[in-house]
Parts: structure tokens; sequence; C-alpha cells
């Protein structure tokens, strides 16, 4: 089969893999209809993680399920369904109360990062390819209902679930004004995820123009980076965001974000820090007396409620879809949204 495989830095290819197979009798094997291409993923291009090269990439899959193994009670062939990016089994003391990033059974396992990230379950293969072999499938996938499109659905598999999960962990209330900091994807998925729980008002922060549109089209009030402390104290009375919720991933953007809250709220990060440690302002923190959330987002404990959000015409991440490529132009993908050239934003797959 085909699949987009890893080199090395800025080295993606699609090329020919050895099928994906069931191995054991609690997998599925899944055609691959749609996958996309991850913020997350780009850590894997820059070479910042410790994946190792030659592993296929991708971790946002929508497909038909093909085959099931004997052990799997709940999926049938030909049924759709989205791969939550991450394994779990939905039976373990975390999976139990949701917390499905820590899974037990699976040791945490991400598809498409390779063997390093595969938690217990060795190279378990990635999205951005024609098939998938989907481990402790019946929890990990989740079926459709033919009301939600793949392009919609693509967007079940990571990047509603983390926009979420930033909103959920903001603690926001009713009548708050919440910033984003960062509009990629996942950034603008915490847009509308904000809006869920009763905003006055969400500020979206970024540098990029054609990013700044889109937050504006899904509702935000969008500004310039270097402009922001100045709005969201004006529209706080001199006090900052009630919530500010960090969907870049680096250092700077979380200072920022811990100035612009007020004393009091909460700063939620979702951006991937791939940093072991930086330097954390607990001085600033402590005296304005702010709360840290932080955390890998539980995908598929999240799945079932935004589904049902997004069948209802609640939520549409579809335009945050810019380009709609063939699997063997996943190179181009890469390059342009690495390079946020030609207005890239999410990049879809398709086999
Ligand atoms: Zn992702
Ligand atoms: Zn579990």
């Amino acid at each position: 089969m085909k699949a987009t495989v890893f080199h090395g830095p800025r080295n993606v290819r699609v090329e020919s893999v050895p099928d994906a197979a069931i191995s054991l009798p609690t997998d599925a094997l899944v055609r691959i209809t749609a996958a996309a291409i991850c913020g997350s993923d780009l850590h894997v291009y820059h070479a910042r993680t410790q994946a190792v090269p030659g592993f296929v990439l991708g971790h946002e899959g929508v497909g038909i399920v093909e085959e099931v193994g004997r052990g799997v009670s709940t999926l049938k062939r030909g049924q759709r369904v989205v791969v939550a990016g991450s394994v779990a089994c939905g039976n373990c003391f975390y999976c139990r109360q949701g917390q499905v990033s820590q899974c037990e059974a699976s040791g945490g396992a991400v598809f498409g990062y390779g063997p390093n990230f595969a938690g217990k379950l060795g190279d378990i293969g990635g999205a951005q390819s024609e098939a998938l072999c989907v481990p402790m499938a019946d929890y990990t996938c989740y079926p459709l209902p033919d009301a939600i499109d793949d392009e919609a659905a693509v967007f079940l598999a990571d990047m509603l679930p983390t926009g979420f999960f930033g909103a959920l962990n903001g603690d926001i209330r009713p009548g708050n004004t919440v910033a984003v900091f960062g509009c990629g994807p996942v950034g603008l998925c915490a847009v509308m995820a904000a809006g869920l729980f009763g905003t006055a008002e969400v500020i979206a922060v970024d540098t990029i123009p054609y990013r700044l549109e889109l937050a504006r089209k899904l509702g935000a009030t969008p500004v310039n980076a270097p402009d922001a402390m100045e709005l969201i104290l004006g529209r706080t009375g001199g006090r900052g965001a009630d919530v500010v919720i960090e969907a870049v991933g680096h250092e700077s953007a979380l200072h920022a974000a811990m100035a612009a809250v007020r004393p009091g709220g909460t700063v939620s990060a979702v951006g991937v820090f791939s940093e072991p440690s930086f330097n954390f302002p607990i001085g600033l923190a402590f005296i304005r007396d702010l709360t840290f959330r932080v955390g890998l987002a539980n995908l598929r404990s999240n799945i079932p409620q935004l589904a049902r959000l997004v069948e209802s015409g609640r939520l549409d991440p579809r335009p945050i879809i810019s380009h709609r490529l063939a699997l063997d132009n996943a190179p181009h993908g890469y390059r342009i949204f690495d390079a946020r050239t030609d207005n890239a934003l999410k990049v879809l797959l398709k086999p």
C-alpha cells in the first residue's frame, strides 16, 4: 500500500510499504478515505521529536472498516469510522474517567510517530496512508452517522477534541472573555469550542492575516499579536482575559498568555511543547493568583459529544480546510503547511 513516510528533517515521501494487516483479535483494518496533516506532525517534520525515521505519519484519519478481528464486537465491515488519534482501551482506570490519553493498556500510544510514541504497542502505523490497522478498535474507532461527511469527521480525530480540551481546561463561564493565542487549526477549533461555553467574546491572536480572517469568520475578534495586550485590556476594563487558551506550544506565547490573563484567571495550554523544560513565570502566576492547566488532550472520550454537535450543525470545522490533496501530494502539503504559504491551514489528504 502507499503511505506517507518520514525520512528525516523536512523529508517526507509517499512510497510503498507493507500492507496494514490485523494481528490481534481486537484490531480492525480501516481503509482510509480522508486523512489530515496536523501541526504536531510538523514537530516530526522538523525532527524536534525523538522519532526515528522510517515510519508512517498521520494520526487524523477517517475510513471504512474492511476487516475486524474476532474479538471486535461493535464494528462491522463497511462501517464508516473516525479513528481517534491516540489508542485507548475504554476500560482501564484512566479511560473510565475519560482521561484516555493516559490509557494504561495502550500506554498512551499515538498513531503516526513511530515506535517511540506507540506506548506499549510497537509501531502502529499512521493515517496518512491507504489503510491503517487500529488496535483496541472497539473503542479507538468511533462509528460515524451519514450526516457527518469525511471532511468534518477528520476533525474529530484530534483537532476538535484538542480545541475542546483547551476550552474545558480553561473552566470558561458564561459571559467570560476568552483569548486564544495561536490561530492554527487547533487554535481555530479552540475558538469554536470556547463559544460552546457561552463566552461574551473570544479574542483570536495571531500574526498571519489569513488565519485572523478565518478566526473572524468563526465569530472571534481577531487581533494581530503585537496589538493583542492593548486590545484585551481595552475589552476587559484593563483587567485581562478571564481565560487564555495557548495554542502555539512555545515559551514566548505562554509568557504572553500569562501576561494577558486577569488576576485569578486561567491559562489553558494545548500547544504541543516539545522542549523538556523552559522558563516559567512562577512569580507572576503566584502574585496574580493564576491557574495553569496543560496536558495531552483526551481525544476519544470527547468524540461522542463533539460528533453530536457536528451532526446538529452547531459545530462546523470545515472552513478550516485550506487544501484537499491526493495522498501522493503529501510532501507538497507538508511544505506549504510548514512554510504557511498558499494560505495553508488544514491540509486534507485523500488516498
Ligand atoms: Zn493532530
Ligand atoms: Zn485504557
